[in-house]
């Protein structure tokens, strides 16, 4: 049994918003239907935990709405649902990471938000989730080291920034559009971000399909590794790669991303790392095309491990 962690108020009140926050709910509904997983209501994580990994000026910002700038500096309106919606979406992936150190495989149907950075957030990514769970997990002893591996169209610049001073810690973000500063940069040939000790970047050029990107990860899924294997993956299994997204150049299917997913969940259990994932981005309208690649990485998730 795989377990999925959403709660039903996760989602803060966005209006008309390019993010379509409904899709969470549609994949929750979706998946509880699926036999071998069972979805599972998370609990919000505590400011203890935020201020391990955000500054008190930014938390501040979200829980009040002011300054205003701030707390809508990951580009949504700020409500008062927005604080306690976060808390939750992150204790969602949190939830997931203990359950995969549990049972080896894990969802979170919420967002890692690997834009956020400590002091701000940034595209639509309010508190960093992944850095949040992974410091929770080495403050109670769970876990010494973490690789985190982002595959979402977009460059994790949040998760880096934040694993900068975490050399426990490993990332690893393979994209087809870079993104900082809330500008979204489409040509990776034109903008390319820097490497750092422990946090490495693949950029995927523009018409990549699904043999190019399954090679492309062949080769570098290695270097999640390090000296030794991590005792946790977090995955961001981004659905804005699609070839139909609005942002995406790539000239990926559906399938591609399955067969993507199958392969990173295939090297997770070949190496024996508990793997959780979270859903990151999806901007393609029907929103139901969204849903219908998020769907794929649970079946690649049920594959993968034999269910
Ligand atoms: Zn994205």
């Amino acid at each position: 049994m795989i377990e999925a962690f959403h709660h039903p108020a996760s989602a803060a009140p966005l209006g008309e918003h390019t993010m379509p926050i409904e899709k969470f709910q549609l994949v929750a509904d979706r998946v509880a239907q699926m036999p071998g997983i069972r979805v599972i209501d998370p609990s919000p994580v505590t400011r203890e935990d935020l201020l391990r990994v955000h500054t008190e000026n930014y938390i501040q910002a979200i829980e009040t709405g002011k300054p205003k700038a701030l707390a809508e500096s990951q580009k949504f309106p700020w409500s008062p649902e927005l604080y306690s919606s976060v808390l939750l979406t992150n204790g969602a992936v949190l939830a997931a990471a203990r359950s995969a150190l549990a049972h080896g495989i894990s969802a979170a149907i919420a967002s890692g938000f690997h834009h956020s950075c400590a002091d701000h957030g940034e595209g639509f990514c309010t508190f960093n989730g992944l850095v949040v769970a992974l410091e929770n997990l080495r403050q109670n002893g769970s876990i010494r080291t973490a690789a985190v591996l982002d595959l979402d169209l977009h460059y994790g610049n949040g998760t880096a920034s934040l694993l900068h001073g975490r050399p426990w810690a490993r990332a690893l973000s393979i994209y087809g559009n870079d993104y900082w500063n809330n500008i979204c940069y489409r040509d990776v040939s034109q903008r390319h971000h820097h490497d750092g000790p422990n946090h490495f970047s693949v950029e995927l050029p523009a018409q990549t399909d699904g043999p190019q990107l399954l090679e492309i990860l062949q080769q570098n899924l290695p270097r999640l590794l390090g000296p030794t294997p991590p005792d946790l993956l977090l995955y961001q299994a981004g659905a804005d790669p699609l070839r139909d997204d609005p942002y995406s150049p790539l000239d990926l299917g559906a399938p591609d991303l399955e067969a993507r997913d199958r392969l990173v969940f295939e090297f997770a259990r070949r190496h024996s790392i508990p793997v959780a994932w979270t859903l990151a981005g999806g901007y393609t309208r029907p929103v139901e095309k969204v849903v219908n690649v998020h769907l794929g990485t649970f079946r690649a998730a049920l594959a993968a491990h034999g269910r």
